[in-house]
């Protein structure tokens, strides 16, 4: 994972700390000595993570979150207030500046990444919801297009797996007054109840007799319906491991035993107010893109998506220096399908080739039906090799799994060739010569025999 971190802090001792930290990661680390410089900074450069101190001469850390909070352009950018006072108060009043976590010094090593990491990880996913909601405007849609910040008054609901009843009493207690609490005491039966009822937020314990609480964790975001519901976990100070496989695992955030009520809400409210901003968005994304840029037999979206997003994604890329890839597929000898099956079988394998496309691409990727039987699949932040490794699979399942027409009754086998490119950083690079590179890597690959994946060697 690369992004640009910006340090905040008016001692050049905690910057460089920091910076030496995180840059062993590979991560881009700025630094800034003051808030009113971090603000600038903020203002002018693409920043991914704000690390801010708290104590600073001129304007303190929580004036600078707030200013951040406050901005459009800078709202969506982390803030984790890292703090030398260990008081509880300032935490809450982090929390309450809009902060999204906190980190108290001496900062803790595992802390640091895994909180840094989390975060960052979550940003991807809403910078790529922004850019398709900007992008749906860009199309002309902008009547469906409404800033979408969801109700945030609306009464938020809970759910709290845990299966200790009297740790369970003394937890909700300080929420019974503002959300609606559900209780599951059974791990299993949790997860089902998580994904049936629409929750806002779900509590897990870190401890049960006889399960692992990461297993919930794990469960809960690969379900379809629950992949994007914040979870929090509930832990005592000596977990520290637990706590750090579970924000690997993407856990949103954790509270630790004895929980300070004050703490309590404002980390569940920052959980709910960016969950209803998420499904905003989402919600906003989807109705408005479905009835221009969808295309009506995979479902999928359509090439005036794809052509108008395609800019917004390769400038971002360049800009920020990330890779970019995308992979062109092309179904091997289709019109013979159409013409021995019949029509209707054709668009049976189209249909469910955008299936297997779907379920093969990671939520940032974007899918899209190019046309016929070529589709365009592009994958931020994705090296070339491993764009080759999604391209082989992708060629390597449709290849080994037959295609079900004419109701089930028959299946057969299907291939497909695949062009894959990257972005390259030089004069003249967009998206229509990264586009085209796709296309004559698809070209050999057919050309060569089909049933293949061929990449671009520039
Ligand atoms: P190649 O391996 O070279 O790609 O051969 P091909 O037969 O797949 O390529 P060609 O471009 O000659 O044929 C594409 C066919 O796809 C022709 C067209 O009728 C069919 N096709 C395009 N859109 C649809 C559709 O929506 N439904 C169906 N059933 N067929 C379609
Ligand atoms: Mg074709
Ligand atoms: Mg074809």
């Amino acid at each position: 994972m690369t992004a640009r971190i910006l340090v905040v802090d008016d001692i050049e001792a905690n910057r460089s700390l920091l910076e030496t930290r995180l840059t062993a990661e590979y991560f881009n680390v700025i630094t800034a000595e003051n808030g009113q410089d971090a603000l600038a900074i903020c203002a002018e450069t693409p920043v991914d993570l704000v690390l801010l101190d708290i104590m600073m001469p001129g304007i303190d850390g929580f004036e600078v979150c707030r200013r951040l909070k406050a901005n459009a352009a800078t709202c969506h950018i982390p803030v984790v207030i890292v703090t030398a006072l260990d008081e509880m108060a300032d935490r809450v009043r982090g929390l309450e500046a809009g902060a999204d976590d906190f980190l108290t010094k001496p900062v803790n090593e595992i802390q640091l990444l895994a909180r840094v990491k989390s975060l960052l990880r979550l940003k991807m996913l809403t910078d790529e919801l922004r850019l398709r909601a900007v992008t749906a405007r860009d199309i002309g849609l902008d009547t469906l297009f409404d800033a979408a910040g969801g109700d945030a008054a609306a009464r938020a609901k809970i759910l709290v797996i845990d299966e200790r009843e009297t740790a369970f009493g003394r937890l909700v207690k300080p929420l019974r007054k503002g959300f609606e609490i559900a209780h599951a005491a059974d791990p299993q039966a949790g997860v089902f109840q998580a994904a049936e009822g629409d929750f806002d937020c779900v509590f897990i314990a870190a401890k049960f007799k006889e399960f692992d609480a990461l297993r919930i964790c794990s469960q809960l975001r690969s379900l379809d319906r629950t992949r994007f519901v914040p979870i929090i976990l509930v832990a005592d100070a000596e977990d520290e491991e637990l706590i750090k496989r579970a924000l690997e695992l993407g856990v949103n955030d954790y509270i630790v035993r004895p929980v300070d009520p004050n703490e309590l809400i404002a980390r569940l409210r920052t959980q709910v107010r960016r969950k209803r901003y998420h499904d905003g968005l989402r919600d906003n994304v989807a109705a408005s893109i479905e009835l221009a840029v969808t295309d009506g037999l995979t479902g999928l979206h359509n090439r005036r998506y794809l052509d108008t997003h395609l800019d917004t994604l390769v400038a971002r890329a360049l800009n920020r220096e990330k890779h970019l890839a995308l992979l062109i597929t092309d179904i091997d000898r289709f019109k013979a399908v159409n013409d021995t099956y019949g029509h209707e079988a054709g668009d049976d394998v189209l249909r469910e080739f955008a299936r297997r496309l779907r379920v093969n691409v990671r939520g940032m990727d974007l899918a899209c039906r190019y046309g016929g039987e070529e589709f365009v699949i592009v994958m931020p932040d994705t090296p070339p090799h491993v764009a080759a490794e999604v391209a082989e699979r992708l060629r390597a399942q449709i290849e080994s799994d037959g295609f079900a027409i004419d109701n089930g009754a028959q299946t057969i086998d299907v291939t497909v060739s695949v062009g894959v490119a990257s972005l390259i950083r030089r004069e003249g690079e967009d998206a229509k010569t990264l586009l085209k590179r796709a296309d004559k890597a698809l070209y050999e690959a057919k050309s060569t025999g089909r049933n293949r994946v061929v990449s671009d060697a520039a």
